[in-house]
């Protein structure tokens, strides 16, 4: 386990056109610490990655892992990754086809110099502690995908590293399995701490994993903080988006009234904003639609729309509606409304009604 610290790692690629995948980063990692990059494909997680495993290298920076400088541009430092004490889980599970449960497990242990005693002891351990201790004798070929990342996850912890890299280890496992894997990754660093980076384009991965989150946009990273702080308190529009404040309605203020689009939003005026435009951002799950501007509650506010469609999903209805300005401009909204809570829940909703979308 160690402190990791990035210090304004640079990378680019040449190439048509040439890309700065990672721009000037700067990341602190606590001993420890579970932290998540969370950012749309192309931001440049993979390569953050990639450096701090010593495969791919950097144009300027430095990268320190506990007390030793693995990357340092300035002073002409790169360590080889297996100079490099850190356990990797990919996303394709990369086993050896050809090598048992065991063999794949044990194979970080092999630059380690371990005794054979130690290193079968260490196979062992790590394999009941991500429950495949049963399977150690089998190949890759003989096992289910759950079963095959459980292995990755073994092979990545085996050694012990100072860090442990997971580049989107979930997204190729079923809904099920993916939340079952997740849960049980999440109570190992609970029973037993270790740092660890993990990559994800998954928000509720995010939100569940991480110790805190970092938003990483264009090889930046736009906020970090804990998970619930980055998904309430969203620095920017960016983060808002990418945390499910899916729903943006720009706004204006005219002569001490709000309008959206044009049409006049009713209720309690939203925000202490002085004048001129701003945008909401909203979440469909905190949205409720009521038939009347009556039936708004104190300190709620609430904008006319034409409902588009109505989809039924068990738990909850997803509504499709529009907010019809002026010169028929119109601004798509989303609200998602519980099917179990019937305060929340109109008791039609009809395609083409007129309704109130609350907020
Ligand atoms: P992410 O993992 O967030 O999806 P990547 O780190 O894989 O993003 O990529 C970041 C950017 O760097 C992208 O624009 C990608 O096209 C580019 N890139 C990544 N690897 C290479 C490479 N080997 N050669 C050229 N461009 C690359
Ligand atoms: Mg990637």
């Amino acid at each position: 386990m160690s402190h990791v610290s990035i210090r304004q790692l640079l990378k680019n690629f040449d190439g048509k056109p040439p890309t700065v995948a990672v721009d000037h980063l700067d990341l602190e990692i606590e001993d420890g610490e579970f932290l998540v990059l969370l950012g749309p494909s192309g931001c440049g997680k993979t390569t953050t990655l990639r450096c701090l495993a010593g495969l791919e290298q950097p144009a300027s920076g430095s990268i320190t892992l506990g007390d030793q400088v693995v990357y340092d541009g300035a002073r002409g430092v790169n360590l080889p990754p297996d100079k490099r004490f850190i356990g990797m889980v990919f996303q394709s599970y990369a086993l050896w086809p050809h090598m048992t449960v065991r063999k794949n497990i044990a194979y970080p242990l092999k630059s380690r110099k371990l005794t054979d005693a130690l290193a079968s002891g260490r196979v062992e351990e790590t394999a009941a502690l991500v429950d495949c201790e049963r399977l150690l004798d089998r190949l890759p070929a003989e096992l289910s995908g759950g079963q095959q990342q459980r292995v990755a996850l073994a092979r990545g912890l085996v050694s012990h590293p100072d860090l442990v890299l997971f580049d989107e280890p979930l997204s190729n496992l079923d809904a099920r399995l993916r939340d079952q894997v997740r849960a049980e990754l999440h109570d190992l660093h609970q029973r037993k701490p270790f740092t660890a980076v993990f990559v994800t384009h998954d928000q509720s991965e995010a939100l569940a994993l991480g110790t805190r989150m970092a938003i990483m946009r264009a090889g930046r990273i736009v906020q970090i903080g804990p998970p619930r702080e980055v998904f309430e308190e969203p620095v920017d529009e960016y983060v808002a988006g990418f945390t499910g404040m899916s729903n943006r309605l720009p706004c204006e203020y005219v002569d001490g009234r709000w309008y959206a689009l044009g049409t006049e939003i009713h209720g309690t005026q939203p925000g202490t904003v002085a004048a001129g435009e701003f945008v909401l951002r909203l979440r469909p799950e905190k949205i409720r639609l009521v038939t009347d501007v009556a039936d708004l509650l104190p300190g709620e506010a609430g904008v006319a729309v034409t409902v588009d469609d109505v989809e039924y999903g068990g738990l909850h209805f997803d509504v499709m509606c529009s907010v019809v300005g002026d010169g028929a401009v119109r601004r798509q909204l989303h609200a998602r409304i519980p099917t179990f809570d019937s305060a929340r829940t109109p008791r039609t909703v009809n395609r083409g009604a007129t309704m109130i979308f609350a907020f």
